[in-house]
């Protein structure tokens, strides 16, 4: 299945990503966590993303295309993936039919995480990484881990992301609201989108999803 998950800021979509990714057997691409990846090893394409992320803007399009065009042509991806923070604007969701179409492929669905702005917040100012694997995901509140800073799933140190700050937060929703949501109606217009609320327990909301799909 290609899957795309769209929905702002701190909806669970890598929470929910690394459970569908496991239970569909397909890849979880994020291309969030491979700037990440870039910016930690200190690779060209990391200093080109690491100024717009600390800004809380989007990475401009001709750098974040063509990582995300390389990752989906490596092998693991050639059956399937699930997309988690791209595409974020109405120029890369193009780019994306184009790069399916020319394969003779399609999306076959997109899931759009819906959550109340006060949640998400929430959920954003107590979330806690793994700098050793970026899908270990936490919260100090929600989802805490047994030991305090220790990731419970390799022992890895916990970090707040530097743009998970209250006016960074408050920068990446408008730019939700203002360049990622029209990419909804673009495939509503497709006839793809599936809207599921995020509210709940990490478990009911992937329950949801796994409906949703079908
Ligand atoms: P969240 O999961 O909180 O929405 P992400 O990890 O997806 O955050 O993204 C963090 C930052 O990485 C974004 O604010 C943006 O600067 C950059 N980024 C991630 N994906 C994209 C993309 N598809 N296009 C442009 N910038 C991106
Ligand atoms: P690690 O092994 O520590 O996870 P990698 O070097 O494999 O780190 O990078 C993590 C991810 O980022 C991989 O999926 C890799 O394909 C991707 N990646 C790294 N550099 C680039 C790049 N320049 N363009 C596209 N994808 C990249
Ligand atoms: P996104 O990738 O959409 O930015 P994350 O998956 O990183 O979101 O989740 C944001 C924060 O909210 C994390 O700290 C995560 O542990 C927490 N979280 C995720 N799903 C839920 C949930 N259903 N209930 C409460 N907290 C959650």
């Amino acid at each position: 299945m290609r899957i795309v998950l769209v929905g702002p800021p701190g909806a669970g979509k890598g929470t929910q990503a690394a459970f569908l990714a496991k239970n569909l057997s397909i890849p979880h691409i994020s291309t969030g966590d491979l700037f990440r990846a870039n910016i930690s090893q200190g690779t060209p394409l990391g200093q080109q993303a690491q100024e717009y992320m600390r800004a809380g803007q989007l990475v401009p399009d001709e750098v974040t295309i063509g990582m995300a065009r390389d990752r989906m042509e490596e092998s693991d991806a050639e059956d399937g993936f699930l997309l988690d923070g791209f595409p974020r604007n109405i120029a890369q969701a193009e780019a994306l039919d184009a790069l399916l179409e020319e394969k003779g492929t399609k999306l076959d669905a997109v899931l759009d995480l819906e959550v109340p702005e006060d949640e998400v917040v929430k959920r954003i100012a107590g979330r806690r990484i793994c700098r050793s694997d970026s899908s270990h995901v936490f919260h100090v509140e929600y989802s805490p881990p047994k030991k305090d800073g220790v990731c419970d799933a390799c022992g890895g140190e916990l970090y707040q992301r530097d743009d998970d700050r209250e006016e960074t937060v408050r920068k990446r929703l408008a730019v939700y609201h203002s360049e990622t949501e029209p990419i909804i109606d673009h495939y509503k217009a497709q006839d793809l989108v599936t809207t599921i609320s995020a509210l709940g327990k990490v478990g009911e909301v992937t329950e949801r999803a796994m409906r949703a799909l079908g």
